[in-house]
């Protein structure tokens, strides 16, 4: 529960600048008594978090749902709402229809661009209390669960059944499965099993004016006309509230295996992804980049087990492989020979590798590039850009982003202190965290519009996997044409014409 315990900070030191304007909620109404009143005939009192109610809850209470994972963004809500059924999130969202109340939905508050916690004081409908797997079926593999269930929990569901949930993220323990689906989340299963948008068979939705979209289908295969469904995986509650999910979860790997590669030069990621490939082919589940610098954080701060600091003396990035196949001998054999045929060649393009030789330790080698993220929020406050780009251009961005910092003289210990990379090879997804002793007008116009100006000459994604949230709303043209701007904003208007959902997300 790390994130958890993170999101529970008290913000204090925050400039005011982060509280965002009301510009964008031009027209929605504030939570009354009134209202309080009415959520207190759909919901009981265990149910409803009010700073407004006669038994006032303390504010402090509702932080944990106002302030995000990073203590970035930071909303002004007056009261949550913990509906437990479908019926009364329908019953509370046709009642904030009509009296015209923004609503942000919420799971986990892992997101990482401000998209889960108000702009301002919006009411906010967490799905904690609707966390009840529905049904699985262990010959098709289909899992049908409520939106508020934590991944780790369906992991853990599934484990008996001999199935895993086919996404796998460093905030599993906090997340929920209707925040990664609203969310479109990557994470680090990707590689194998693919996006959301192929696992996800069905979903039950509740539309911004209170109708139940009950798409819960569990067919492999429906080709029935427009497919609804995917409008709502990565909408981040902009068009309605994810309420129940159907996933198509994938039979467990009989061995999994994992090994370490440090890497004299960037440079040789790439042909060794290539090598890696030819290599494992149909066993390779992961191949997870790691710079030196974001590789020192994660063990300075105790995330999984580190290397052998002898070995890994000049490596400047470090790769995590990872296999997943049926048979434990055939899998390490292909890495035994993988590895030795990388140590051994003429030219080698690692320096060591350290392969997992017992669970432990392939969940403490794990445990390293999970931990980067957290390992960054303790070195300093992060400004995150979670960047597609060709591979064979991640360093160019870190390196081109740390050069324009000095170039603005603000790379030192009272600014930013590290500028780092790491990601999804396989995906060509880099994280640039940008690692600052605190957020700043200074280093924010620093790094905007610079960094997306970066993405979009190598036509990249201002956003990967993330999302746009707040964060990113005023740079979605860096990666999306005016027609499709135009469009997006049609199919708000269309779900949602009183825009009471997720309200300044998304969308410029
Ligand atoms: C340590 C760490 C590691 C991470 N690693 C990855 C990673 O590898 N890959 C990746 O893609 N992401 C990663 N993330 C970010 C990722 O987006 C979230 O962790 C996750 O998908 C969000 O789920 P959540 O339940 O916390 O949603 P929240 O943060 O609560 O919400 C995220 C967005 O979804 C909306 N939302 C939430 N639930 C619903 C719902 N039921 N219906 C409609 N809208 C809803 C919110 O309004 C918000 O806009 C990471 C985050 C952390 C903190």
């Amino acid at each position: 529960m790390l994130s958890r315990q993170l999101a529970r900070r008290v913000v204090l030191r925050v400039p005011r600048r982060w509280s965002h304007s009301p510009a964008g909620l031009t027209g929605l109404n504030s939570v009354t008594e009134e209202d309080l009143a009415h959520f207190a005939k759909i919901l009981p009192s265990s149910s409803i978090l009010s700073t407004l109610s006669p038994s006032a809850t303390p504010s402090s209470e509702l932080e944990p749902f106002n302030n995000d994972w990073m203590d970035k963004y930071h909303g002004k809500s007056t009261t949550v709402l913990k509906p437990r059924t479908t019926q009364e999130v329908s019953e509370i969202v046709r009642w904030c229809n009509q009296r015209k109340i923004g609503i942000v939905p919420q799971g986990g508050n892992t997101g990482l661009v401000g998209g889960g916690v108000p702009i301002q004081d919006e009411l906010i409908l967490s799905l904690a209390n609707m966390a009840k797997v529905r049904s699985f079926d262990d010959v098709s593999g289909i899992l049908v669960a409520d939106a508020g269930c934590i991944l780790q929990s369906l992991t853990d569901y599934l484990a008996p059944h001999h199935h895993i949930v086919p996404l796998d993220l460093g905030a599993k323990g906090s997340c929920q499965i209707g925040g990664n689906v609203s969310t479109n989340a990557g994470g680090l299963r990707l590689l194998r099993y693919g996006s959301l948008h192929g696992s996800v068979l069905g979903l039950e939705v509740v539309l911004p004016d209170g109708t139940v979209l009950d798409q819960l289908t569990s067919l492999r295969k429906d080709n029935t006309g427009y497919d609804l469904k995917q409008l709502f995986i990565g909408a981040e509650g902009t068009l309605g509230i994810v309420t129940g999910v159907s996933i198509l979860a994938a039979p467990a790997p009989q061995a999994s295996n994992n090994v370490m590669l440090a890497l004299p030069k960037f440079e040789n990621v790439q042909p060794l992804y290539k090598e890696v490939k030819r290599q494992l082919s149909e066993v390779l589940s992961a191949f997870e980049f790691i710079d030196r610098t974001v590789y020192d954080l994660a063990v300075k701060h105790g995330q999984g087990r580190a290397l052998n600091p002898q070995d890994i003396e000049g490596a400047e990035c470090f790769v995590l492989v990872e296999t997943s196949g049926g048979n434990r001998e055939h899998d390490e054999q292909k890495l035994n020979s993988l590895l030795e045929s990388l140590m051994l060649a003429e030219e080698p393009l690692i320096n060591t590798g350290v392969l997992a030789s017992s669970p432990a330790q392939f969940s403490a080698l794990w445990a390293i590039r999970e931990g980067l993220t957290e390992a960054v929020s303790k070195e300093g406050k992060a400004y995150k850009y979670d960047i597609s780009v060709p591979l064979n251009k991640f360093q160019e961005v870190v390196d081109k982003t740390r050069e324009h910092l000095r170039s603005k003289d603000l790379l030192h210990e009272n600014a930013v202190k590290y500028v780092v990379g790491y990601g999804h090879v396989g995906d060509g997804n880099l994280h640039l965290n940008v690692v600052a002793a605190a957020y700043t007008p200074e280093i924010e116009a620093a790094l905007e519009p610079f960094v997306y100006e970066l993405v979009a000459s190598y036509r990249g994604s201002i956003s990967a996997e993330h999302g746009i949230g707040v964060m990113k709303t005023h740079a979605l043209q860096y990666s999306k044409s005016p027609t499709s701007i135009e469009w997006m904003k049609k199919i708000k208007a269309l779900f949602d014409p009183n825009g009471i959902m997720n309200p300044g997300k998304v969308l410029p």
